[in-house]
Parts: structure tokens; sequence; C-alpha cells
């Protein structure tokens, strides 16, 4: 399923339960501004290579727009447009002051050396620098872009616009970003969890959790659950799952994944199993935090987890969510499970625009406040309206975008 059919099904839930009326759910669905650009470069080898790029504005009733660059094959203006309105609703649920964006170009960075993705992006920036700017909209990382990338798009904007950081968030912590950037949204999933736990009255230590994906997200939430006591049973990446019935011990596997260019192949503290295993072991608690679509109408029946939180974006399809509600396994949806790093590109944008630093302590507190704020809300919507987590978020958010709407005027 095309990720923006999945964002049309849940806004329309929402909506319909909200009684939104079909002018208003068509003015917010409906994107701002489309931005398609050439994007013209000289490769290594003197060649001039043509690709596309993309930015969509979709809603900035809430603030200026915020929202990932993304460098990979499969982005397309569809793409682009459904994850531009996930950040619309992902921001407002945890009530931050943005509407939402997306942008990217259609490139598999793999392919690129070095300088010649620095050419790429420059190119890009000198196609949409007049429509994005601190008060207006503001990229980040997303996948196959990293602070590197950030760095080279400040600069390149900054040529026009003069010296503003605050036009970018997800930059080099020595280069005007924030600290705990980097795992702030794994981190936020432990937060999620604990909070989690806490409402449904279950101890951490009585949590057997197992989570898809060992990369930035996944690794994070692993750490933070750990640490809070939580047995982390099974852990995943490409090269297969990872399962101690009894626990795994995770600071010996960021050690191994460390030292082995992030990857877990190799690691023997485990018993080894297929990847896909790990979605359907006996636990309390799965986390997919790798892929989109990972469970399915096809494989939806053989997950035995109580309770699923969403790292990844996507992970769960529509079919699939509507059997898990039958079923009553607790979903946390990803708009709010993995926001942790928006919020974090938050607090980036306002020491940028204060130029004023905090501490680790002080955005690992503020992002922990924030967060929990977000879920209490979540969770009450959720009682009040007696609709699962998913739809509660989307009410949340969609109620304060037409708020905002409707006090903006026409
Ligand atoms: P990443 O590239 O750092 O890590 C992805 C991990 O998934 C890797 O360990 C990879 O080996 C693993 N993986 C890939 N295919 C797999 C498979 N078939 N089975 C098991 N593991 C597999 O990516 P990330 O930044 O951790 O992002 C993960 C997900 O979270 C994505 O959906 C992303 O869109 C979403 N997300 C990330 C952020 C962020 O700040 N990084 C924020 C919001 C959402």
């Amino acid at each position: 399923m095309k990720a923006s059919e999945a964002t049309q099904r849940y806004f329309q839930e929402a909506a319909d339960r909200l009684g939104l009326s079909n002018s208003m759910q068509k003015l917010l669905v409906t994107p701002m501004r489309e931005v398609t650009v050439q994007v013209a470069f000289i490769r290594d080898n003197g060649e001039i290579e043509t690709l596309i790029g993309y930015r969509v504005q979709h809603d900035n009733s809430r603030g200026p727009m915020k929202g990932g660059l993304r460098y990979h094959p499969s982005v397309d203006l569809d793409e682009v447009r459904s994850l531009a309105s996930l950040m619309t609703w992902k921001t407002a649920v945890v009530d931050l002051p943005y509407g939402g964006a997306k942008g990217g170009v259609a490139v598999d960075p793999r392919t690129l050396s070095r300088k010649e993705l620095e050419r790429l992006t420059r190119a890009f920036v000198d196609q949409i620098h007049e429509i994005v700017g601190p008060d207006t909209d503001i990229p980040a990382p997303d996948m196959g872009t990293n602070h590197e990338v950030m760095s080279w798009f400040r600069s390149q904007w900054e040529k026009y616009h003069g010296f503003n950081p605050a036009v970018i968030t997800g930059k080099p912590v020595e280069e005007y970003g924030a600290k705990g950037r980097e795992e702030a949204t794994g981190r936020g999933v432990g937060i999620m969890t604990s909070k989690m736990l806490k409402r449904l009255g279950r101890k951490p230590q009585e949590c057997r959790t197992a989570i898809q994906g060992f990369g930035n997200v996944g690794s994070h939430a692993a750490k933070y659950l750990h640490e809070s006591s939580m047995p982390v049973v099974a852990v995943s990446d490409v090269s297969g799952a990872y399962y101690d019935p009894e626990g795994l011990d995770i600071p010996e596997l960021l050690r191994f994944a460390l030292g082995n260019k992030g990857s877990l192949e190799g690691y023997t503290g485990a018993q080894k199993l297929p990847a896909d295993e790990l979605l359907y072991l006996d636990v309390d608690l799965l986390i997919p935090a790798a892929l989109g679509d990972v469970i399915t109408a096809k494989n939806v029946d053989k997950v035995r987890a109580k309770w699923i939180i969403e790292g990844a974006n996507g992970p769960i399809d529509p079919e699939a969510d509507q059997a898990l509600e039958k079923r009553g396994v607790l979903v946390l949806p990803d708009i709010l499970a993995n926001a942790g790093g928006v919020t974090v590109s938050y607090f980036e944008w306002v020491q940028n625009r204060q130029h004023y630093r905090w501490s680790l302590d002080r955005v690992r507190q503020e992002l922990d406040h924030t967060l929990s704020d977000a879920f209490e809300q979540v969770w009450q919507e959720s009682l009040q309206s007696k609709v699962r987590l998913r739809i509660a978020a989307f009410m949340i958010a969609i109620r304060r975008v037409q708020r905002a709407t409707e006090l903006a005027g026409m």
C-alpha cells in the first residue's frame, strides 16, 4: 500500500469521529505548496547529471513548516506529499509550534562520491532556497541524508540569505547542532514505553521486549529500555535476529555493533534466528524500528506481542492495524512514538535562535517533559473518545490544526 493511502485512511477515520465538514477536510488534506525542481550537477567524470527534487509544504497554520530531506531512489511526489502531511500531524500531536513539510531527491546516494553529494545538495538549495528559511520551512535529515548534508545545505542557503543556522536542523553538534539529537528518536521510544507500562500498571521487569532494527532508533531504544531494567530478549538487523529468552546483554551488543560498522553480523552471544522471526516471538512488547509495512494482513496473525510501539514510520499497514485492534493488541502509533527526533530538532532551532546552548541534561529533561505530556493527552483522548491510540493521536492533531486554521481566518 502506498504511504499516502495509509495516512489518508487514518486522517479520514479521525476526521469522521470529529465530525469535520467536507470542506474543512479538503482544506486540511490539500498541501499548501508543492515544488518540483531540476537538480543538475557535474559528476566527478565531468558529465552533467540531472535529477528531480521535491519540496512539499503541507500546512503552516501552527508555525513554520518542518520536515526531513530524503535522498532515495523511491522519492516521488506522492511519497513526499504523504510524508509532508504526516509531519503536520506529528508536530501537532506533540504540540510543537510547527507545520509539516518534506522534501527529497530521487537518487541512490550510495552511487555518488562525497563531492558529488555536496554538489547535488548545493544545486538543490539553489533551486529551493527562496521557499525555505527559519521562519518558513526548516528541513532536517531523513533517509540517505545526514549531518554533513545539513552543513552543506546551511552553507549554500547562507550564501543567499546570510548567517542563520536555524534554517536547518540535524547539524553537527560543533556547528550549531543540538546535543542529544542523535539519540532522541530512540530515547523517545523508550520514554513512551515507560509511560505506557505505567498506565498499564506493569513493571518494566515484566515486559519482555523485541526490537526490529538496530540502527539509530532501535539501538538507542534498546539502550534506554535496558537501563530502565526492561528485559530486551531479541533485536534484529538485516543480518538476522538475535534472541536470548533471559534478556540480551545490550551494552555488549552496542559495543559489538560499534566495532562492526553498525552491523550485528557475526554476533555469537545469543541464539541467531532469521530476521523476520523476531516479529513472531512470544514477547510482551514489540518495537518495529526498521522499515515500513512489516506487519500486514499477510503476517499479522503470527504476531504474538500484546503491545506494539511503532519506532519506524508506518510499520503496520491499515488492514493489520484493524486486525490488531480486534485482537485487543495495543498499538502506540508512529506519529507519537517516534516524535522524539523532531522534538529535539525543535530544541535545536530554539537554541540557534537564542544563540544559547543547552546541556545534554536540559535537552533530555525537556524531551521527557514534552513527550510525556503528549503521551498523556493521547491516552486520555483514547479513553474519552473510545478510539484506539492511533485515531486519538490523529484526532488531537487534526483538532489543533483545524483550530489554528480557523483562528487565522480565511
Ligand atoms: P537506520 O538506517 O539507522 O537503521 C535501520 C536498521 O534497520 C538497521 O539496523 C538495519 O540493518 C535494520 N533493518 C533493515 N532491514 C531490516 C529487516 N528486514 N529486518 C530487520 N532489520 C532490518 O534507520 P533509523 O534512523 O534507525 O530509522 C528506522 C526507522 O525509523 C525508519 O522507518 C525511519 O523512517 C524511522 N524514523 C527515524 C527517525 C530518526 O530520527 N532516525 C525519526 C523518525 C522515524
